[in-house]
């Protein structure tokens, strides 16, 4: 990296803090801005900032973890909540937390796992179909 590059990166970094704290721009347009004006230090600010957020649990993107999720599950519960778009068979409502996903046996036969004879549903529909009045066990 020569000098005068370097100075130049410096002001456009000293920008960008300027521009992010007065104008209370977030970092995107904070970042465009500065592309902008700056346009010979797009790479180096592209690296230095990493506009690419971290996905968590709570950022309501529930779908992204229920597929990231279903690779911890055994073949019949993934192919289970594929097929039901990752909601519970039961109540309809996306799966929130894993540990609650469990599989039932819509016969009643725990040893048939036909595809269609297995839903994926919470734990506690599960709980609500089998202590029912539905008569399924
Ligand atoms: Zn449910
Ligand atoms: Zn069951």
């Amino acid at each position: 990296m020569d000098g005068s590059r370097f100075s130049l990166w410096r002001t456009a970094h000293r920008a960008f803090k300027v521009f992010n704290k007065e104008k209370k721009l977030n970092r995107y347009k904070a970042s465009e801005l500065i592309k902008k004006a700056f346009p010979a230090v797009s790479r180096s600010e592209n690296s230095h900032v990493n506009v690419k957020g971290n996905k968590s649990p709570y950022d309501g993107d529930t779908l992204y973890w229920s597929k990231r999720n279903s690779k911890l599950y055994d073949g019949a519960t993934s192919k289970c909540l594929k097929r039901q778009h990752h909601s519970c068979g039961h109540c309809g409502l996306k799966f929130m937390d894993d540990e609650r996903v469990q599989l039932h046996h819509i016969d009643g036969n725990h040893d048939n796992w036909e595809p269609k004879n297995l839903i994926a549903v919470h734990h506690s529909c599960h709980q609500h179909i089998h202590t029912g009045k539905t008569g399924k066990v």
